[in-house]
């Protein structure tokens, strides 16, 4: 057993330090955060730089390295800023569908710009009647001629407002039983004609990437726009959800260890009765505990990483990574806050903003609730 990051992926890991040292800056996060902005110019030095899409093979763009390299570039963008470090990392969110099961042709398409900072991406699982439960959807594709027409609303979709193209789950057999064995993932590009995108806001976090309610009304969407075969979505996006819910632990990881840094540096500094805030025993134990949290949330993700590129594929783990770091993100940006007293409640102090965005981490790829849901019925099967 080794637990030790090999000297390429301490490099990878410091280049995205030094990235995020450089070009992010206290300044504009606040500004972008209160302008529901997403950091388009921060993006495109990051895809120049390399650090979108690392884990694409080399032909589609990418560095051909694994999962474990991309959450380490993940934890280090969230560190160094939550909201700048979330936006980024969300760039490319759902390209790992087309690349595990799209053609040749689409994954040159979509997932090459996507690399060069030329296309953000998005993936529409979620409707307003259905969240948690994606088994049964709304959202229609039906075969006329050389399309699929779809038909239906998409709600809470990352990079809604702002993506070029859109992975998206439909019903495409409703006859089918159980439902999920007749759905299919689409390919839809912005623009097309009845596609339309409109942002949900006020929301309490992540305000620098955008969050839409898409519709689609007669949506002609050309057959090759298939990802894969018919009838597979649902389990193409389960699949999908095995790696970007380590993504997920990873960008709870850097916002929790970015609080940590912040409250660390100010209990430092911080006099109170005649004594720094950490030299009282209680602060103390504070710290002791939020870095031992911290370390076991790292531990988890990184093992849930490092399996899922042996092609060990684990939905148990990959989900106590993301459960586990997730309720993580949220106690430790509390105790930030709380550790700074009343200037953690103004944002330019940034914990108030790690720790807005901190919640974000155990709703969307599922909630707490549904991981433990899967952590669950892995155990039991085990049993068996
Ligand atoms: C900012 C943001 C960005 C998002 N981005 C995307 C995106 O890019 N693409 C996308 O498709 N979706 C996205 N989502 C949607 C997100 O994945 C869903 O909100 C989430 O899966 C929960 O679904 P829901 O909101 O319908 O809640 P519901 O499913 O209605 O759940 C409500 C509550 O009931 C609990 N619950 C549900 N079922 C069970 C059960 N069986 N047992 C116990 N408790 C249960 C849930 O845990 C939760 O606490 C995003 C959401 C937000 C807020």
């Amino acid at each position: 057993m080794d637990f030790e990051l090999t000297h390429l992926q301490k490099q990878i890991q410091n280049m995205a330090r030094e990235f995020a040292l450089r070009e992010f800056s206290k300044e504009k996060a606040l500004e972008l955060d209160e302008t529901y902005s997403f950091p388009f110019e921060i993006w495109k030095k990051a895809c120049q730089s390399g650090l979108v899409g690392i884990h694409f093979p080399k032909e589609y763009g990418g560095q051909g390295h694994g999962v474990t390299e991309n959450i380490l570039i993940v934890e280090e963008l969230c560190r160094r800023d939550s909201g700048i470090g979330i936006a980024l990392s969300l760039a490319d969110f759902s390209s790992e569908v087309v690349l595990r099961f799209g053609t040749p042709e689409q994954k040159q398409k979509y997932l090459i710009p996507v690399t060069r900072g030329e296309f953000i991406s998005a993936g529409a699982y979620t409707e307003p009647d259905h969240g948690s439960d994606i088994t049964l959807l709304f959202t229609t594709a039906t075969q006329k001629g050389n399309f699929y027409v779809v038909n239906g609303t998409k709600t809470f979709i990352t990079n809604g407002t702002i993506a070029d193209f859109f992975v998206v789950l439909c019903q495409n057999d409703p006859n089918a039983k159980p439902p999920y064995r007749g759905q299919t993932t689409l390919l839809v590009e912005k623009g097309t004609k009845g596609f339309t995108a409109t942002e949900i806001k006020p929301k309490m976090g992540i305000r620098m990437t955008s969050t839409a309610q898409l519709s689609f009304s007669d949506v002609k969407v050309p057959l090759a726009h298939l990802i894969g075969e018919e009838n597979k979505g649902f389990y193409q996006v389960l699949e999908f959800f095995d790696e970007s819910r380590i993504e997920i632990a990873a960008q709870a990881l850097g916002v929790s260890q970015g609080a940590f840094d912040r409250a660390l540096e100010y209990v430092k500094n911080r006099k109170q009765f005649g004594k720094r805030l950490v030299d009282f025993q209680m602060t103390q134990h504070k710290l002791a505990d939020m870095a031992t949290r911290i370390e076991t949330a790292r531990l988890l993700t990184y093992k849930a990483a490092w399996n899922y590129d042996q092609n060990r594929i684990d939905s148990k783990l990959t989900s106590m990574a993301k459960m586990h770091a997730g309720r993580t993100a949220v106690d430790i940006t509390e105790e930030a806050v709380e550790l700074l007293g009343g200037y953690g409640y103004l944002n330019e102090y940034e914990v108030e903003r790690f720790y807005r965005d901190a919640k974000i981490m155990e709703i969307y790829e599922g909630t707490k609730e549904i991981q433990k849901n899967t952590i669950a019925s892995a155990l039991i099967r085990e049993l068996k």
